[in-house]
């Protein structure tokens, strides 16, 4: 179209992919659309500034959600109402919208360390653990869902014994938090704080004091935390594991390693994954 001399460009009419999400801890349908060129770049630049990338992720995913579910309208909603592991779930929906369905990727063995070449079927591979904690509500006497963000377990330790971890699910809020504040450190530190992010308070008992005191702040956490036996660590560990890990969405692939024969299953980052498509 030309207008006074003056090239135009008409109205594009493009249909992007759309791909449907349930994450599997909120129980939330959302619909997102495949990236644009200039979506793509973007991320591209975001890999340069390390905490940084969480919160280009979150604004990203957030920035190609066609559908969303009624309690989420800002980002500070989304943030708030939807955890990491829900992220998961939208990041490979963001993925399988955004590029092909099958993949090449190099996967090592386990076994003598050989990189294979495979192609794995995403959708084949994907796989989902929905959150499935009930109680019983006191006045109807009904099995009722436990609201995920709610949910607290206390872990006693066993060598501090006056000390009581409370852990929780992380939500994207609580993620983007911590890594604002951790701009300057090293990733050791950065990795270790990420860590302690399922530890929503620390209760210690005093003698002589009827209610424990309460240890919420992310630094105090964190010097409790690295001053804690190894042992009790591990029960922390164990805890997480049973009841928070389980849950969530995974891509798991099988193998037959080409150069020893050895069989081994595989879980996909797709974070990672997603960050090397970028690339191909
Ligand atoms: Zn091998």
């Amino acid at each position: 179209m030309e207008k006074a001399g003056i090239e135009i460009i008409p109205e594009l009419k493009i249909k992007y992919p759309e791909y449907s999400v349930i994450t599997p801890i909120t129980k939330k349908e959302f619909t997102l659309r495949g990236l644009k060129v200039s979506e793509e770049e973007a991320f591209k630049s975001s890999l340069i500034t390390k905490n940084k990338i969480n919160e280009h992720i979150n604004e990203s995913l957030f920035s190609v959600l066609v559908k969303k579910p009624d309690d989420i309208k800002t980002f500070q909603d989304f943030l708030k109402r939807t955890t990491v592991r829900d992220r998961d779930a939208l990041f490979f929906g963001l993925y399988h919208a955004t590029y092909k369905d099958i993949h090449g990727y190099e996967i090592t063995c386990k076994e003598c360390d050989f990189s294979n070449s495979v192609k794995v079927n995403f959708v084949n591979s994907f796989s989902m653990t929905m959150w499935d904690k009930e109680k019983i509500n006191k006045e109807t006497k009904q099995k009722e869902e436990i609201n995920p963000l709610e949910y607290k377990v206390e872990v006693p330790l066993q060598i501090a014994e006056n000390i009581t971890f409370v852990l929780g699910i992380v939500t994207l809020f609580e993620e983007q938090e911590i890594m604002k504040t951790l701009t300057f450190t090293d990733d050791q530190t950065r990795a270790i704080y990420y860590e302690e992010l399922s530890i929503k308070h620390i209760l210690i008992n005093i003698e002589g004091q009827k209610t424990p005191d309460k240890i919420s702040d992310r630094r105090n956490i964190h010097t409790i935390y690295l001053s804690l036996p190894a042992a009790d660590k591990k029960l922390i560990d164990k805890k997480l594991k049973e009841e928070f890990e389980k849950y969530g969405s995974f891509v798991k692939t099988m193998i037959n390693c080409q150069k020893c024969g050895a069989q081994s299953t595989v879980d996909i980052d797709l974070i990672k994954e997603f960050f090397r498509a970028l690339y191909e």
